[in-house]
């Protein structure tokens, strides 16, 4: 981006003033720090309420007062099959039909149902490539999915590094895994943005390297979806899951959600863990045996929808469908260009300080995210940036991920955490 940026208020008010998206802001809670709304940069981590959530969840608890079981076959947004109205939501943030998609469960709890379906080792095939420093669930998922079909986790799970002093992953060294393991491969599975540096993997070019040499290709979306926008039926991705509560707003361990590939999808024969709720919807009260999967997404379901979170999250997803995940993008792009400029414009002026962003500066390669390495100070700068209004995260061992948000950041946040930043440094 060749944006001749500047470092003062004026300026980032100049650029809000031009946001098409600013009026997004108004429609969540601020925490707030010395009286004073904080400057929030960590939505990657839990983003914000909606102020529509609590009526959503009011007008649930509503129904049940006044209509107990009934709620389930109201006219209205009946329960029995309220995942449904959020199919329709999300299929447009990853890029799917709507019965590719279904919202459920939790992430980790997720990966596992589909790895009943997409991980079917053979003594031959059993290894995934994975990118070293993955999301500790996700590994601890991979390892015991590898254990579970009678294999070793260090034997079966194969990293990509970064190179000696570097800190992302180049795809390079992914693609020439993948060739130098394609006999025993199974499955490559990554996290399409790294939770810890924010690097963005090309998907299309990682799936069409697992399917050339026969491998599945699936992806966990926690930090890509609301973040990037995602075309992963177009891509051929087999499966992929995501959680709801960071980039999506859906409140603390909201329901997550999942995609299905329709090839596979369609394919009812395929292994997996059956419940009820992922029967043929037209017999699910027939109350038989024998589990006849549906042909869509909604054929992983096992169980009846939690209704009160999945209200909330339908709020929240109301939101990014009138905005739309590409305009958010187009934000996003300009934000964080934003936030590099002033986080090098403050930093320059403390040469002593070994701090430096380790997120890929190619905007192709990277989502809101700016990961920031602090060589030669320590976690008390965390500290002195919350105290000051701004909040960030802290990642073991040596991390600070600063994420605006583009749905309800603006560039006077990006403007005064530099501030902020720049108070915290002189203080040191
Ligand atoms: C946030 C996150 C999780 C969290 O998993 P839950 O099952 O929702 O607790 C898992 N994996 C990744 C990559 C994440 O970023």
């Amino acid at each position: 981006m060749t944006i001749k940026f500047e470092n003062n208020l004026q300026y980032a008010r100049e650029l809000d003033a031009r946001d098409t998206l600013k009026s997004c802001r108004t429609r969540f809670h601020f925490p707030e720090i010395n009286g004073q709304p904080a400057v929030y940069f960590v939505g990657n981590s839990l983003g914000l309420c909606p102020v529509t959530a609590r009526e959503a969840m009011d007008a649930e608890l509503r129904v049940w007062a006044e209509y107990g079981v009934k709620g389930h076959f109201r006219e209205a947004n009946p329960w029995y099959s309220y995942h449904e109205l959020l199919s329709p939501l999300v299929a447009p943030l990853v890029g799917a039909q709507e019965h590719e998609v279904v919202c459920m469960n939790s992430l980790t709890v997720n990966l596992h149902l589909l790895f009943v379906s997409f991980y079917r080792p053979t003594r031959r095939r059993y290894k995934i490539i994975s990118e070293a420093k993955m999301f500790p669930s996700d590994r601890y998922m991979l390892e015991t999915q590898a254990r579970h079909h009678g294999f070793e986790p260090d034997d079966a799970i194969i990293e990509v590094e970064p190179r000696p002093g570097e800190s992302c992953i180049r795809e390079e060294d992914i693609l020439a895994k993948i060739e130098e393991h394609k006999d025993e491969l199974a499955m490559v599975f990554f996290g399409a943005v790294n939770y810890f540096t924010g690097q963005f993997f090309d998907v299309v070019k990682l799936t069409e390297a697992a399917h050339e040499v026969g491998a599945i290709a699936g992806f966990d979306l926690a930090h890509a979806i609301g973040n990037l926008p995602l075309q992963l039926h177009d891509w051929q991705v087999d499966f992929a899951a995501w959680c709801s509560y960071k980039y999506l707003n859906a409140g603390p361990g909201n329901v997550a959600g999942i995609f299905v590939h329709e090839k596979h999808a369609r394919d009812t024969e395929l292994p997996r863990f059956g419940g009820w709720w992922g029967h043929d919807k037209e017999r699910r009260f027939l109350m038989e045996n024998h589990f006849q999967p549906m042909p869509t997404a909604e054929g992983w379901q096992l169980s009846n929808t939690p209704v009160f979170g999945m209200a909330v999250k339908k709020a929240s997803l109301e939101i990014f469908n009138e905005t739309g995940v590409r305009r958010l993008r187009e934000k996003s792009l300009m934000l964080t260009s934003y936030l590099e400029y002033i986080f090098n414009d403050v930093v320059a002026k403390f040469p002593d300080l070994q701090i430096k962003i380790i997120t890929p500066e190619d905007t192709a390669k990277r989502g809101c995210q700016l990961s920031i390495k602090l060589t030669g100070t320590d976690r008390s700068l965390l500290e002195a940036l919350t105290t000051k209004g701004a909040l960030v995260d802290f990642r073991e061992p040596d991390v600070i991920r600063a994420a605006p948000a583009p749905l309800y950041n603006s560039f006077e946040d990006v403007f005064q955490f530099g501030r902020i930043l720049s108070s915290a440094l002189r203080a040191r």
